[in-house]
């Protein structure tokens, strides 16, 4: 197969018209041409192939290029691409969510599909606020965690750790929610009960008040990759069902095996009133997201005064993301994915942790097949990505943050390439902004 050149007037038109995520114009940081991927290697316009250590932002689980999502997409491109879903169903729109019913919670089954993580938010806190109107109430504020992050568009960014997402920018645009403390207490350390101190007097002085509490069980991920005490998030279903608060929980990252449980949740046992998923979703080769609830917020909301859900988005419900995703789905319910993450967890904490005694590294964490390297100064990020790149890895740093979360089908020796990469760049001062 001859792949697409990509030629340097690509590269310039690229860097003179085209905004890449959380990048300016006028002086962008490089961007590397990918002409083809596969498996776990993303291949360069200049025939370089790199192990890819990102899964294209957790999404990519199963690799790239495989074969039966491949095949699932051209069999559905063959029958029907797109059909709109006001009036109209199809049987890969039936097909997936009788699958995604039968995999989450019992609780769970009434589904909403979304065309992205952020729509997915937008829609779990439009269900929220037209629950309580189905109940006559008016509540309009949701209570969430610092360090927090559930995607770039304005109700999504209103519950975003207000440092991160710049709040300040946004300042009388922006509704305002209630911040609760992050948890400090991490996923392996001892139960410390005040951790829970700061949720529970803001659940407890602002409940009346509160649509619903809306977090990322267990992992917190762009809002600094932390993994906190299951603990933390049975103490928030409690005082939820305490105060009778809706709980939302975010698992656009962390769904569909990526800590080592299928849903986050279960780390601590817990249903949420609505759930979100995204991401892997589609095994990373389309956008398709969507929002899960109970039949019971499901039947008040069609009593608020709209009679309805007010969301519809044009192309909801997308046969060839839907017919991707079951695939997808298919392929996690074969159960090869526990084995998968398990050893790349084994492998993580084994080639990882020891980085611990670098003077440049703060700390090291993993957890399922997501592994944290944490640094005391912020990354140059040109001259670390230049570098991962030369030794052949797709490791895209962040902030004091390394990490990786790769395809659950790395073999050990492609996985030993992107952590010994990571050992690589802690030996290079310039690679660190002082
Ligand atoms: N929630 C979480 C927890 C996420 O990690 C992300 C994406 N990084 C989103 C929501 C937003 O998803 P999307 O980028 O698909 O809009």
């Amino acid at each position: 197969m001859t792949l697409t050149a990509f030629t340097s007037e690509d590269a310039r038109f690229d860097r003179q018209h085209i905004w890449h995520p959380y990048t300016s114009m006028q002086d962008p940081l490089p961007c590397y041409p990918v002409v083809a991927a596969h498996g776990v290697t993303l291949q360069l316009a200049d025939g370089r192939e790199l192990v890819d250590g990102m899964s294209s932002w957790w999404a990519a689980i199963h690799g790239y290029n495989h074969p039966r999502l491949n095949q699932a997409l051209t069999a559905q491109v063959a029958q029907m691409s797109h059909v709109m879903f006001g009036g109209i169903t199809h049987p890969a729109a039936v097909a997936l969510c009788r699958q995604l019913v039968a995999m989450t919670p019992e609780a769970l089954e009434c589904i909403f599909l979304a065309d992205s993580g952020s729509v997915a938010v937008e829609v779990s806190m439009k269900m929220a606020l037209q629950y309580w109107l189905g109940r006559g109430e008016t509540r309009q504020t949701f209570l969430t965690l610092k360090r927090g992050y559930h995607g770039d568009t304005f109700a999504a960014m209103s519950v975003c750790d207000p440092e991160n997402s710049m709040h300040s920018l946004w300042r009388g645009y922006l509704p305002e929610h209630r911040f609760a403390a992050a948890p400090a207490c991490g996923f392996d350390d001892a139960w410390q009960s005040q951790d829970f101190e700061d949720f529970a007097r803001l659940i407890e002085t602002h409940h009346q008040q509160l649509a619903a509490v809306i977090l990322e069980p267990i992992v917190q991920g762009a809002g600094g990759m932390r993994f906190y005490h299951p603990r933390y998030l049975q103490q928030v279903r409690e005082a939820c069902d305490h105060y009778g608060v809706l709980l939302i929980a975010d698992e656009i990252a962390t769904g569909f095996g990526r800590t080592g449980k299928l849903f986050a949740c279960e780390h601590a046992g817990i249903t949420p009133d609505i759930l979100c998923v995204g991401k892997a979703l589609t095994g990373g080769m389309m956008t398709l997201a969507a929002t899960l609830t109970t039949r019971e917020v499901a039947d008040t909301i069609s009593r608020s005064a709209a009679g309805c859900f007010m969301h519809g988005p044009t192309f909801m419900g997308n046969p060839l993301a839907c017919a991707v995703a079951s695939e997808s789905l298919k392929m996690l319910a074969e159960g090869e994915w526990q084995c998968q993450v398990a050893n790349i967890e084994r492998q993580l904490r084994a080639e990882l942790l020891p980085l611990r005694h670098s003077p440049q590294v703060a700390d090291v964490r993993v957890l399922g097949a997501i592994g944290v390297v944490e640094t005391h100064q912020a990354v140059n990020m040109a001259a670390l990505q230049q570098f991962f790149v030369e030794q052949g890895v797709w490791i895209r740093p962040f902030g004091r943050l390394i990490y990786l979360m790769p395809p659950y089908i790395i073999t050990p020796p492609a996985l030993s390439r992107l952590t010994a990469a990571i050992a690589g760049a802690l030996d290079h001062p310039h690679h660190f902004v002082s």
